[in-house]
């Protein structure tokens, strides 16, 4: 188990990257920590998965280095990096059994007979595959064979870390949520580095205490769920977490009062911004429905009954808007404004989150 440090690392695919937008993953710092567990998220193409390999030594950074507690690793090979990683699509040996593949990466380190028929007995359990252990993986379906693609990630005691790329997409979706227990408990037993890719927001927040947010090959929040739901630190980090996302507004902003159309704002604190495109993050929950008086002018366009809430959508100035209502809560039948609950407000300037003045924005 190691602490893992990516130092000024960069990565382009091109042979002579000129400008930012060539580089897949853009310059990026950070340190996991040992034995977190942490989910990494973002949208199809956003630089997961390369990020992932040049941790694994599948891929070379185009810049930078890669430590494991200290030691610069950047130039082994995966095999001496002392890595786990699990892969979206199944990577198992038809011709031997399921057994074999799951005791594959433990005889590759010549353990002892008797603690591979161990640990094998332990994964083939965790993984609910314990009656086909003798099987072989041939004719087994796309499901089972991730399932053993999945043990054999689960299977090393001693990895330094474990990394798994979006392991789940094949599983049908039962399944999923007990594999993501076992993997949760895997970590609680073991305390292993584990970095998790995911495009699911719900997978990211249940797996893992950490989230890491990446949005068009940069890492845009590191967070716990709920920093990421209550102070998103970049507009896409509202959107993209939370069901419906973060709605986002232009305002002009001038100190402690916001402006959206004619409508005067006051916001919970005071704001310094640079000149730059401002708007209001304000997450539907926070979204207050009221009649007459101040307000931004809005109309209901229908209402959604999700079961634990409602979604109202609403038309604000030509652009669809969500508020929700906890179950039980009524409508007000007339309807025509909407306020903002001062504490759910977030502040923009160009899609990053402006600290109030006189507070610091954690890292
Ligand atoms: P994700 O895993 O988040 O879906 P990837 O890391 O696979 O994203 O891809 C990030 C970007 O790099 C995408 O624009 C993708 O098209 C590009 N890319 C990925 N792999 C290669 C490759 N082998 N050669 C060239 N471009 C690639
Ligand atoms: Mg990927």
């Amino acid at each position: 188990m190691a602490k893992i440090t990516l130092d000024n690392l960069a990565h382009s695919y091109l042979p002579n990257p000129s400008g930012e937008d060539d580089y897949a993953l853009k310059e990026l710092n950070h340190d996991w920590q040992d034995g977190e567990a942490y989910a990494l998220l973002g949208s199809s193409g956003c630089g997961k998965s390369t990020l992932l390999n040049i941790i694994s030594g599948l891929l070379h950074p185009s810049q930078g280095r890669i430590l494991f507690d200290g030691q610069d690793v950047t130039h082994q090979a995966t095999a001496e990096r002392n890595i786990a990683q699990v892969f979206q699509f199944p990577v198992v040996y038809d011709t031997m059994t399921v057994r074999e593949n799951l005791a594959f990466p433990l005889k590759n380190r010549r353990m002892p007979a008797d603690e591979i028929r161990r640990l094998v007995q332990k994964v083939g359990h965790m993984i609910g595959m314990e009656a086909q252990l003798d099987r072989k993986a041939r004719g087994l379906t796309a499901d089972a064979k991730q399932k053993i693609s999945l043990g054999r990630g689960m299977v090393r005691e001693d990895v330094n870390a474990l990394l798994f790329d979006e392991p789940l997409t094949v599983i049908d979706p039962h399944m999923k949520w007990e594999l993501r227990t076992q993997l949760k408990k895997l970590h609680h037993d073991f305390g292993h580095t584990m970095i998790y890719v995911t495009h699911d927001q719900t997978e990211a927040l249940t797996f893992a205490d950490k989230v890491v947010v990446m949005y068009d090959g940069r890492v845009v929040q590191i967070g716990t769920p709920q920093e990421l739901f209550e102070r998103p630190a970049h507009t896409f980090v509202g959107y993209f977490i939370g069901s419906p996302g973060m709605n986002v507004f232009d305002a002009e902003i001038s100190g402690s009062e916001a402006r959206i159309g004619e409508a005067r704002i006051a916001l919970p604190a005071s704001y310094a911004t640079a000149g730059g495109k401002t708007q209001l993050g304000v997450r539907p929950e926070f979204i207050r429905l009221a009649e007459g008086g101040d307000g931004i002018p809005a109309k209901i366009l229908r209402i959604e009954d999700v079961g634990r809430h409602k979604i109202i959508r609403l038309d604000v100035a030509g652009r669809e808007i969500n508020a929700t209502l906890p179950e039980g809560t009524p409508v007000p039948a007339g309807t025509d404004r909407i306020t903002f609950d001062p504490e759910g407000i977030n502040v923009y300037e160009n899609d990053w989150r402006v600290a109030p003045k006189g507070q610091r924005e954690a890292a």
